[in-house]
This record gives C-alpha cells, structure tokens and sequence, in this order.
C-alpha cells in the first residue's frame, strides 16, 4: 500500500473539510506525515480550493454539518460538476441517521467521531485512494480521450459481456465513417475536423441512450456501434446531415455508414464489424450512396476472394498461373512488323476455371500479394525474351505491368536488376508499364522512382493513358518514353468525327512528349488503317492478336524471321 503515499516522489493531496479546528488538527496529524493535507472550514472554502485547476486533491474528508455550506450541499455541488465528480468522499460524523443520505450523495466510505483509532483512519485513507486510482486508470484506457466513446478493445470486451445475456437478440453492427477526412484535417485543421468528430460521437451517444446500444471510436474518423436491430438508418443518417451542417463551415461533411443487419452470432463480434465495414467500403467515393448492407452476395464475393488468396502461392507453384504475350506492331512500314510484346497473367484455377486478372489483379493490390505475382510474371518475361533470342536470334522486347503497389517497393529497381542479370539482358528489352491512374495517387514519389529506373536505362511506357487522371501540367513534367492510349480512344474512333479527334489529340500530345504511341484493343481493319493514316507508331490488339501463350507466340516470331 505504500505506493499510494506517493507517487512519483509527489505526495497525494488530502483536503479535509471540517468547522473545527481541534478534528483539524487530529486528522492533520494522523495523514501530515504520509499526505499533502489541505484544509477548509467549510463548504464554500472547499468549494473554492477544487477550483484550483493546477492542485488535483485523491480524497475528501468531510465533516457534515457545518456553517455556510453544510456537507450535504458541498456533495451535491461536487458531485455534479465532470472534472471533481471522481474524486472520493469520505464522511466524517457521529450520526448514523446521516449515513443514508451521505451514501446517497456519493460518500464512499464513513469515518466516526471521536477519532480515536488513527490506524484505522490512515489505513481507511489509503484503501479508498488506492481504489479510486484503479478505477481511474481503467477508466482512462476504457474510454477515448477525444469523443468519450470507448476504446476499441473495451468495446469489444463489453459487447461480449451484454452478448452473455442477450444472445438471443437480433443485433446490427454498424460502421460510421467520415468521407475523406484527411482532407478536411489538412483543409481545415485539426480542431474543425475534432469538432466534426465530437459531435458525430455525441450524435451516435444520444441515439444509442436507453437502448443496449454501445459505440466506440476506431482510428481516426470510424465509429463502431453495437445495437438492437433496426431496419433501416436513415433516422440518423439525416439527423447527422442536419447537425454537422449545422455545425461546421465545411460545405459538406459527408457520411457512409455500413451496416451488418442481424449478425451472426456464431461468428465473432470483430467480424461482424469486419462486414459491415466492408459494406461501409463498398460505397467509398460513391455520390449517390450513403449507406451500404452487407449483403450475401458480398458475403459471397469475400468467400471466393479469400479462396484466391489462399490459392495464389499454390498456383504460382502448380502452373495454373501463367503468362501470356499480346505482340505490338509497328504499323507505319509497309507491312505490319512484330515490334515487342506486352506480358498478361492468365489464372487457369482448377475449380473456378479461367480468371480475368481484372478480378484479382485489384484484390492482391489491396493485399501485397500483387508483388509475388509480378515478380512471377517479370522472371518469366526475362525468361522469353534470352530463350527467344537464343531460338531465334532476334530480340523483342517484352513490356510488363508494374502494379502501383510495387513502385512504393524500396527493393524494385534491385528486383529488376536481378532478374535481367540473371537472364543476361539489358534494362530497354525489358519495358515497364505502369498505369496513368498510378501517376494521381502520388504524383512526386512516382516521378521519382520512374526518373531513376530511366536513369538505370528502364524505358517506360505509361498505360491506359487517357482514362482520365494526368493534367495536361503534369504530362509536361513526367519522365515517359511511350504511351499507350487506352481502348476506349480506338472503339469509339470511327463512331463519330469527335472521338476520332480525341485521338489525333492524343497523338499530338505525344508528338509534343516527343515519345510513340501504342494503340491498344485495335480489334478491326477499319480502326488500323485510320490509325496508320493519322500517324500512329504501333498497335496492339484481336486484329492481330489475342494474348497467347508462349508456343504459340512463338508462331508469330517465325512467321516474322522467315
Ligand atoms: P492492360 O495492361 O491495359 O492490358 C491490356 C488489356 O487489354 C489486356 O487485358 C488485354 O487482353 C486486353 N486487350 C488487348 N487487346 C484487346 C482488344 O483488341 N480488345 C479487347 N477487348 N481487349 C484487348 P487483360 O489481360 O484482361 O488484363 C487486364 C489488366 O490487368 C491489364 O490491363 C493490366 O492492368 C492488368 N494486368 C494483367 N496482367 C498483369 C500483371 O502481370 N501484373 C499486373 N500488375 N497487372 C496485370
Ligand atoms: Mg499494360
Ligand atoms: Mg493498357
């Protein structure tokens, strides 16, 4: 217990409240040695000390009746107000009859008059000072400083408790979470983005009142809420509309909210959050939703998903994941000429059959795994392009996909490094595509990593390109040696004089890059002799090629060296 004495080389501070001045002293000299003891004559003076923000007091003794404010009032008042409402009371009196309405007001424990066993007292003091600071520290772990609400872990602690005796209740799990945030932090500060999340909090705490209902704060602008099912959240989607409108000076303070409706109890409380917020993601930058069910379907999608990731290493290992190679054409000689190549991964899955990367080139984006499966895919490019020129005795340059995730990999240009070293190529047979949309995430830090892997001799061709992400600004400032205009451009280019336009456009702002263009998904006649009458350098496309597998490939170099 003596750690209670003392904290940190501070001693606790006692106020002792009592109008005489003789059980002044007795209680002084009981605790002076071990406590900072402070003393009041009355209510009022106590009342006047607690104000001192900078003095925190561990224990009240406190004498009941006294002049001005009698004990009774100064509990009310203390009791009432957040800041001293915490700290414990012991009363001090001779009458039982005013035990009752002491414990009413909040007294935790009682010592009588006289005070003749100090022992007793100091030890009294100690216990309740201990068990308050407990209680405290608990409490501060419990609870989020910010909004109030609990924490994560208790959260979850607490929904297993109520879920001990209401098992047989239907229950949402519900998902709270601000559209782009981070954008109102940095736009318009902390303390607006606090305020925002204080009174979302103070919203969700009203609404879940006199209900079983409990909501917590994860990270920064999700809240988790555990309550009785109801069947649609439009009630306070609105009222939390009104409010922040209200509120804030941000135009508008946007929500989403993901519900998992009646969950399932057999699995575990993190997963129903794990829904709903899945449900919560689904909707994710889209205007005309705003709230999300998690549904079966989606339960289905989330099963099949967590199948591929559990497949993928499997699969690299077995061959069901392999690549195939589209051919580019140089199509401004007079005959279409075999150029390069352009690498695909193709999922041949035992059960599910033919997979488009389309479905799970995104999913292992969102999970890393994208990087194992490209580092397949550039081996295997390396791979072809020294046996080909081995068999052949001709080099054609294969381009491959680099995800937006791998580019943040601080080992990438070492990965490449490796691989051509291993195969005995140089840095331009091999091509790296890396998608327009990459260049928007992180503008600076991909020109960066893209100046040096062209400084290594990397040449780069920047796919998709006008799927609508680069300014016209940025274009000046990126470091590309192609682009590949994206299908769109080509299917729509002999509909109407306008897209044919756009693509001209397109040819000249590479014309201005100083760099070619790849025409992708050039399917027919009509679209190849347009392109090559308007001054386009290659094609890549069904016209003249689907992607195929290497053997086949193989077909169409022998065809060209005959
Ligand atoms: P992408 O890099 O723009 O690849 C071109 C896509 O267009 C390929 O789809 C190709 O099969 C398809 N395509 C080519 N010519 C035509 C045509 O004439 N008509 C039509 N309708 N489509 C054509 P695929 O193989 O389904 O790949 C889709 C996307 O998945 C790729 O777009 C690429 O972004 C990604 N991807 C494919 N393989 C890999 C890979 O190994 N790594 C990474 N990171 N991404 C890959
Ligand atoms: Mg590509
Ligand atoms: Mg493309």
């Amino acid at each position: 217990m003596e750690k209670f004495r003392e904290s940190n080389g501070l001693r606790r501070r006692v106020l002792v409240v009592d109008d005489e001045m003789i059980n002044r002293e007795i209680l002084g000299n009981i605790l002076n040695e071990h406590y900072e003891v402070t003393f009041a004559e009355n209510g009022r003076q106590a009342y006047d000390l607690l104000q001192e923000r900078d003095k925190k007091y561990s224990l009240i003794l406190l004498d009941l009746f006294m002049p001005e404010m009698d004990g009774f009032e100064f509990m009310e008042k203390l009791k009432s107000k957040g800041e001293t409402n915490s700290i414990p009371v012991i009363v001090m009196t001779s009458e039982k009859t005013a035990e009752v309405k002491s414990i009413k007001l909040g007294a935790v424990d009682f010592i009588t008059k006289p005070y003749d066993m100090p022992e007793v007292i100091l030890a009294r003091c100690e216990r309740i000072i201990e068990l308050y600071e407990d209680k405290s520290i608990i409490r501060s772990a419990e609870k989020d400083g910010l909004t109030g609400l609990y924490s994560k872990d208790f959260f979850f602690e607490y929904i297993r408790q109520i879920e001990n005796y209401n098992q047989s209740d239907s229950v949402d799990a519900v998902v709270f979470n601000v559209e782009r945030f981070k954008l109102i932090n940095e736009l318009h500060g902390r303390v607006e983005g606090d305020n925002i999340l204080c009174r979302i909090a103070d919203i969700i705490s009203q609404d879940l009142e006199g209900s079983l209902g409990i909501g917590c704060r994860v990270e920064a602008d999700t809240f988790y809420v555990y309550c009785y099912h109801k069947d649609n959240y439009d009630d306070i989607l609105e009222l939390l509309r009104q409010e922040l409108s209200e509120l804030s000076q941000i135009p508008k303070v946007r929500l989403r909210i993901g519900v998992y409706s009646n969950v399932d109890k057999e699995i575990r409380p993190e997963n129903w959050f794990d829904r709903a917020k899945a449900a919560c993601d689904r909707i994710r930058g889209d205007y005309t939703q705003q709230i999300s069910y998690y549904s079966s379907e989606q339960h289905e999608r989330e099963l099949y998903q967590e199948r591929l990731i559990n497949d993928i290493v499997k699969a690299i290992a077995d061959k069901d994941l392999r690549v195939f190679f589209q051919p580019k054409y140089d199509i401004q000689s007079d005959k279409p000429v075999l150029k390069s190549a352009e690498a695909l991964i193709r999922w041949q899955h035992p059960e599910f059959g033919l997979i488009s990367p389309g479905d799970f080139i995104p999913l292992f984006e969102s999970n890393g795994l994208i990087q194992r499966l490209d580092n397949f895919v550039w081996e295997e490019a390396a791979f072809r392009i020294k046996t080909w020129r081995e068999k052949y005795g001709v080099t054609i340059p294969i381009s491959v996909n680099v995800s937006r995730i791998d580019i943040y990999d601080p080992e990438l240009e070492e990965k490449f490094i490796k691989i051509l070293d291993r195969y005995e190529l140089t840095p331009n047979e091999m091509m790296l595509e890396i998608t327009e949309s990459a260049y928007a995430d992180n503008a600076n830090a991909l020109i960066g990593v893209v100046k040096n892997l062209r400084e290594k001799g990397f040449r780069i061709e920047m796919d998709d390109f006008g799927s609508g992400y680069s300014s016209l600004n940025m274009l000046t400032t990126l470091p590309i040696d192609v682009l590949k205009m994206d299908m769109k451009f080509v299917r729509n280019m002999n509909k109407d004089e306008k897209s044919m336009k756009l693509v001209e456009l397109v040819l000249d702002i590479a014309k201005f890059l100083n760099v070619p263009v790849v025409a992708e998904g050039v399917e027919e006649e009509s679209q190849l002799s347009a392109l090559k009458k308007i001054g386009c350098d290659l094609v890549q496309g069904y016209y003249f090629s689907k992607p195929v597998p290497p053997d086949q490939f193989e077909r169409l170099i022998e065809k060209e060296v005959k």
